[in-house]
């Protein structure tokens, strides 16, 4: 599916651009971080501030067009902390380290040093894309009946595992940060936090999003001391508009910047870290049952940030390059990009390349759930999940006028294939496993050209609930990313618990080369609908002639191997989704899918950042310098 419409769509697209610079913004080039909190606006009308009043939060522009360097992000001074690393001679590495500790302030449910992510770099000196797997570990004393209760030899419900020790893996954030600076920035660790330092100590003005992320964890939160001083003030979720400080965070940013990330991996930090996952501090009156988890002192010092070989796929004359296992992102849109890029749905059929997308999109999660786990404990044939000829035969699986009944049952990658001619061998049919709806994803690029996609998460909003006392941050239940039983019938689980394993993740964060040239930076929260959102602003955007900002503001349908599509209101309602209603899909509607940040690069030189309009509240894209 492939070339039917015109991939400079962007340079002459309909939708209106606004340029935005965070130049002179408040938050941007301020002074060190340790000056006194300046007065200003930023308190709403009757709503008395919480905390001093200080700066005003900076615009927030979903769309940017310009030159020299843009920064993409969910939050307006996320975007601010790139934008200064980028005016301040910083490379696009630099300006990602930076939003993402602003992140650890403003989104501190969704991402931060209690947490991972999967780091995905192009170097426009080499031409090379190269990946980090910053992916949180389970301790060494985990087991594969890490989420089996003991007592009844059940596994455990989801919520019972997640706020616990057990789902708290060991974090890679903290050391995927200087893992990227040491390669490819130009400042230190140190200045890349400052902005974000600064945030945490005068405080940032509270969103709708912020206040709901809080109000649907203020239980769970309200039954842990550490995590209630930070997030509810005077016992209830802030008020939009006011301030919220977060001294702790600050002063462990501060302790960092001056002892390096030593002081959380073998650190003061690291020890706090191990004792709150050992011995989790709960409320004296909560009626919560929290179990401890094992995770050491030694597992954060042996923690390692792992460079991996990016997938790669051709797709439309274009390179796709993605994050590989235990990311399931990479290999998963590549098999469904080469399943499509078999499927010929005829001119400008929208429905039809639609009902491509969904059937590759199940087909893909079939085998991503069968064959994908950590590739240093399971043995992940990637090559052949991500060879054409593996696609032609599971191509054979779609029908173009009737869905396939769902789940489908997964391929055999094993080398040798029927050439499409007939569909080829199947294997045993898996369950689908829970995951969950937070993370966050930001895309940056530089003066030079180097561009970066990084997704970070703590895995649910709001990670495990549990904070580490007195240092400001949320642990991770990245743990519970792991199948907690057996899943796959007779055929092993790749995805099972293990000591020093790494659960299986559907981050994807994707950068697309034309000619070796960068094209498209993208990625996106959703657990498990990452997969399919980007698989789907891809296709929005190669095949359906959308430019990047209708691609990604386009309805989102994702099927994930379900019996029913999980799709926007928007979507279902569309012409194309009764079309595919008629055509046998099923739909169960969610209010809404994934919050996408990407990058365009247009030509001569231009680069379009590109937020979301609405989802999760909007977010902020911007460009150094709106005219050449
Ligand atoms: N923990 C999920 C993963 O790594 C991401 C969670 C989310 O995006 O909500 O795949």
């Amino acid at each position: 599916m492939s070339g039917r419409f015109s991939r400079s769509a962007a340079v002459f697209g309909t939708v209106a651009v606004v340029a935005a610079t965070l130049q002179g913004s408040a938050q941007a080039d301020g002074p060190d971080e340790s000056a006194p909190a300046a007065p200003g606006a930023g308190e709403r009308a009757g709503h008395p501030p919480q905390f001093p009043p200080g700066r005003p939060a900076p615009p927030k522009q979903p769309v940017a067009t310009g030159f020299g360097g843009a920064v993409a992000t969910v939050d307006a001074d996320a975007t601010a902390a790139g934008m200064r690393a980028l005016r301040r001679g910083g490379t696009a590495t630099d300006a990602a380290v930076a939003a993402a500790a602003a992140l650890g302030v403003t989104e501190p449910f969704s991402s931060g040093i209690g947490g991972g992510g999967f780091y995905v770099h192009y170097d426009a000196g080499t031409g090379e894309v190269s990946t980090l797997d910053g992916r949180e570990t389970a301790p060494a004393a985990a087991t594969e009946e890490l989420f089996i209760d003991a007592e009844t030899g059940e596994p455990l419900p989801f919520q019972q595992a997640r706020v616990s020790g057990l789902s708290v893996g060991t974090p890679g954030t903290l050391q995927t940060w200087q893992e990227a600076l040491d390669r490819w920035g130009r400042r230190s660790l140190a200045d890349a936090l400052s902005p974000a330092t600064r945030l945490a100590a005068r405080g940032f003005v509270v969103d709708e999003t912020f206040r709901s992320q809080v109000a649907g964890n203020a239980e769970l939160f309200a039954d842990f001391p550490a995590s209630a001083e930070l997030f509810l003030p005077d016992g209830a979720p802030p008020e939009v508009g006011s301030r919220l400080r977060n001294r702790d965070l600050a002063a462990t940013y501060r302790l960092i910047a001056r002892h390096g990330t030593d002081a959380f991996y073998g650190g003061e930090i690291g020890a706090d870290v191990a004792a709150t996952v050992q011995d989790p501090p709960v409320a004296d009156d909560a009626d919560r049952d929290v179990r401890p988890g094992s995770m050491t002192v030694d597992d954060l010092a042996g923690y390692e940030v792992v460079e991996r070989e990016p997938t790669t796929v051709e797709y439309d004359g274009l390179q796709v390059f993605g994050m590989g296992p235990p990311s399931s992102g990479g290999s998963t849109v590549g098999e469904a990009l080469n399943i499509l890029e078999t499927a010929d749905p005829g001119p400008d059929d929208t429905t039809a390349a639609l009902h491509h997308y969904l059937e590759a999109s199940a087909l893909a999660f079939a085998d991503r759930n069968r064959y994908v786990g950590d590739p240093d404990v399971v043995d992940v044939p990637l090559d052949e999940l991500l060879s054409q000829g593996f696609a032609d035969e599971r191509a054979c699986e779609i029908a173009p006028a009737a869905a396939a009944d769902k789940p489908v049952a997964p391929g055999v990658p094993d080398g040798e294939y029927t050439g499409g001619d007939s569909c080829g061998p199947e294997a045993g049919a898996g369950a689908v496993a829970h995951e969950g709806m937070s993370t966050t994803h930001l895309t940056t690029a530089d003066r030079w050209g180097n561009v970066v996609a990084y997704t970070l998460t703590i895995e649910q909003t709001g990670g495990s609930g549990i904070a580490v006392p007195g240092r400001g941050f949320l642990l991770n239940n990245e743990l519970t990313d792991f199948n907690f039983a057996p899943s796959q019938g007779d055929a092993p689980d790749p995805n099972l618990p293990g000591p020093g394993k790494r659960p299986r993740s559907s981050i994807s964060p994707t950068i697309v080369l034309d000619d070796g040239e960068p094209f498209l930076a993208l990625g996106t929260p959703g657990g498990s609908t990452i997969i399919t959102t980007v698989l789907q602003t891809l296709v929005n955007r190669i095949d359906l002639g959308m430019d990047l900002p209708e691609a990604l503001a386009a309805p989102r349908a994702s099927q994930r191997n379900t019996p029913s599509v999980t799709a926007e209101p928007e979507f279902v309602e569309s012409r194309s989704g009764e079309q595919l209603r008629s055509l046998g899909h099923s739909f169960t509607t969610t209010p809404e899918i994934g919050a996408l940040t990407g990058l365009e690069f247009l030509r001569g030189g231009r680069i379009q950042a590109v937020a979301e309009p609405e989802r999760r509240g909007g977010g902020s894209a911007a460009v150094l310098f709106p005219v050449r």
